[in-house]
């Protein structure tokens, strides 16, 4: 049973192909600067000694439809694939799905309008999301396709959290309120923490860190999101490599009457020049450890913010649960920096949460526990799978509407 994930953006589609008989992945790769003189493909075959093979094509790919049709060519032409009706499904990344999806969403004329629909609440990403699927519907509609929501999983978020503390009426008509990001990544760790663990999700109460370039906290009780630091859109909360995360909104009048930038180069500077950068200059977490080991002073002052930030959360979501299974680490930064993990959970034994430094420093890689003996809150860093997740909903979808 063969299952394709798309991840399509502006200008690239992410994609991989799994067989969901035993989850492995068969092919990956990423198609970009597509509708420029010189697309790249960067495409990997699995071998049947199970290494990876390499294959990257410079050609132009003028738009997304000639850009799904290359990579069907290209599972073709290495034996990933060879012929396209094997495939099961295809699942689709889509950001945003607003009030309206709850759940993963079999893809129908009527359900890319309403995502259509959707297109305000998330101007950026919404609509390459939507370009993705608009064209492999349209090439291949015999196949069943998915749309899997990132917001989905924070739908169980009860009102008074996630509702802002403006004019009812208005917030209400526009739809203004947390919807929450990352949601895959969240509900991939949490059901591996449940696995792990050998215990009924529906009993975890959990904090899932996902720290990538974009970040976000969710707090889980009973298996579902009660909150998380996300909000309307992904600028919200946590420090992120280039987002601000969470400012007084009232900066953003001053920033406008004192320099007079528009609304939307505002909008550019605290989602593309904040966050890490904006402090120090650098976006990546590996590069500001190193700088910051060196002495560099703003480098070192973004680590403490990050740090500090993170920290406030899960003391936040602590409270917000009043009982923490565990604490979960994932994503780029998550699975990687012991300094972030340590810095975040230092002097949390008030809370339950104390972290053994020697099993922290010596996580590799894989899932493991990194909390002290003594601890009663579990610790544990666990790699997500976005697109694994998005390959089962996407099975568990299309079996549904079967039964159905
Ligand atoms: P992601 O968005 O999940 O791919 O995560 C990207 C972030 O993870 C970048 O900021 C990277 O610098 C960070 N990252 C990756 N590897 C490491 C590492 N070994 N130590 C610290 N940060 C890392």
């Amino acid at each position: 049973m063969m299952v394709l994930v798309i991840n399509s953006g502006s200008s690239s589609i992410k994609y991989q192909l799994f067989n969901m008989k035993d989850r492995t992945v068969l092919a990956s790769g990423l198609l970009e600067q597509i509708g420029e003189k010189a697309s790249r493909l960067k495409h990997r075959t699995r071998q049947e000694n199970g290494e990876m093979e390499a294959l990257v094509q410079t050609d132009p790919v003028t738009d997304h439809i000639k850009g799904f049709d290359k990579i069907l060519g290209v599972f073709a032409s290495t034996g990933a694939l060879k012929d396209s009706d094997e495939l099961f499904g295809i699942g689709h990344r889509v950001v945003h799905g607003g009030e309206t999806f709850h759940k993963p969403t079999l893809i129908t004329s009527a359900v890319i309008e309403t995502i259509r629909e959707q297109i305000p609440l998330a101007p950026l990403h919404n609509p390459p999301n939507l370009l993705g699927i608009e064209v492999t519907f349209a090439r291949r509609p015999d196949i069943p396709q998915v749309a899997v929501f990132d917001t989905a999983f924070h739908q169980t978020i009860p009102p008074q959290a996630y509702w802002y503390a403006l004019p009812y009426e208005l917030a209400d008509s526009l739809h203004i309120r947390r919807y929450g990001f990352h949601g895959t990544s969240h509900q991939y760790v949490t059901k591996a923490a449940a696995q792990y663990l050998q215990r009924p999700l529906e009993e975890l109460n959990l904090i899932s860190c996902h720290l990538g370039n974009g970040a976000s906290v969710c707090a889980v009780r009973d298996g579902k999101s009660v909150d998380t630091s996300m909000g309307m859109t992904p600028l919200e909360g946590l420090i992120m490599g280039t987002r601000s995360g969470d400012i007084d909104p009232a900066v953003i009048f001053y920033l406008s009457r004192k320099t007079g930038k528009s609304l939307d180069e505002l909008d550019a500077l605290l989602n593309k020049e904040s966050g890490m950068k904006g402090i120090c200059g650098v976006n990546d977490m590996r590069e500001i450890e190193d700088l910051a080991a060196a002495g560099n002073e703003r480098a070192r002052l973004a680590l403490d913010m990050y740090c500090y930030r993170l920290k406030k959360y899960i003391g936040m979501y602590a409270a917000a649960l009043g009982r923490v299974d565990a604490v979960i680490f994932t994503a780029g930064v998550g699975e990687n920096s012991d300094l972030v993990r340590a810095r975040a959970c230092a002097d949390l034994s008030l809370l339950s949460i104390i972290l053994d430094e020697q099993k922290n420093k010596e996580h590799a890689s894989g899932l493991s526990e990194i909390q002290a003996k003594d601890s009663p809150t579990k610790v544990l860093v666990i790699p997500t799978n976005e697109e694994l997740e998005i390959a089962e909903q996407t099975v568990l979808c299309i079996q549904g509407s079967e039964n159905n």
